[in-house]
């Protein structure tokens, strides 16, 4: 069964590029750390495989951040993904949200906010509405306008085997212009017709054969998806040093301890009286009196 993989093809004459990313541990991972109402977690696993999709793209080492922000109960979903294909992913909701819940209802009024951020050089923030009655058009939207790529997105989320997958798949055409765009919807037909199970279950090149068999196929080297959180003790000690040192004191004055949680893998880092000291002192601050 394939899993956890990103796969990258190519339709060399026709001049359309495509992607295919099967999820189930690293969605797992993400929908497991809190309690979230089963259309948050679908939200969750379009959101992970839309940026999935688009880290495939980077040619450069850096990150890929898609954030959801509305004033609907669901305040905020975002997913984080690198070139290496290390992802995770987290929301924050509040009340109730019903079992047929979609984006629009979920969100209320939002934009979607696309992040690029390269190890080196400057960092690309896109912001579109939420056009679309889903996250794969609201994408398709925000490829035609910003990058005049024609594009289409397949997301799909469920259950298999007793087993909650996320699964998607893009089609693009190439930046050079030379596709023809009736090419670009004969490709658009035979997508549209993969089912989940198929999408779920089936290796890369079985999947491409079913839908495009009577095309020449290039498929790439598969790169693994896994769920990483980059948080660190390290990190964390880094930020603490960032805040106002009166109020860390009133802080460990009030509880004895400084305590940083993240949200996205539910570690939480502490740091004692003697530990913050340090930290300051490390960082030079000058100003190593605690009280
Ligand atoms: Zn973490």
């Amino acid at each position: 069964m394939a899993s956890n993989v990103l796969n990258r093809y190519l339709f060399e004459d026709l001049s359309v590029r495509g992607e295919l990313v099967q999820l189930d541990e690293a969605y797992q991972r993400i929908i497991s750390s809190k309690d979230y109402p089963a259309p948050l977690q679908k939200l969750l696993g379009e959101l992970l495989v839309s940026t999935t999709l688009l880290t495939a793209t980077l040619k450069f080492e850096g990150s890929i951040t898609l954030q959801l922000q509305g004033d609907g109960p669901v305040s905020l979903v975002v997913i984080n993904g690198d070139n290496e294909q290390k992802v995770r992913g987290v929301a924050r909701y509040e009340g109730d949200i019903a079992d047929d819940a979609n984006i629009h209802d979920m969100m209320g009024k939002g934009y979607l906010v696309i992040t690029i951020d390269p190890k080196k050089g400057e960092r690309y923030q896109g912001i579109v509405g939420l056009e679309g009655d889903s996250l794969a058009e609201i994408l398709e939207g925000y490829f035609a306008n910003s990058e005049q790529l024609k594009t289409r997105l397949w997301l799909r989320t469920g259950d298999q085997d007793g087993k909650a997958h996320a699964a998607g798949m893009l089609i693009q055409v190439m930046p050079d212009g030379t596709g023809k765009p009736e090419d670009f919807e004969h490709l658009e037909q035979l997508t549209e017709t993969v089912k989940d199970e198929e999408l779920f279950t089936l290796e890369a090149n079985e999947l491409l054969y079913r839908l495009y068999n009577q095309e020449q196929v290039r498929l790439f080297e598969p790169q693994p998806v896994e769920f990483h959180c980059g948080c660190s003790r390290d990190r964390s000690g880094s930020a603490i040093v960032t805040i106002d040192r009166t109020e860390i004191n009133d802080i460990l004055a009030e509880v004895g301890s400084i305590s940083l949680h993240c949200d996205y893998c539910g570690t939480t880092y502490t740091f004692d009286e003697a530990q913050v000291s340090e930290l300051f002192r490390e960082a030079g601050s000058g100003n190593n009196t605690l009280h």
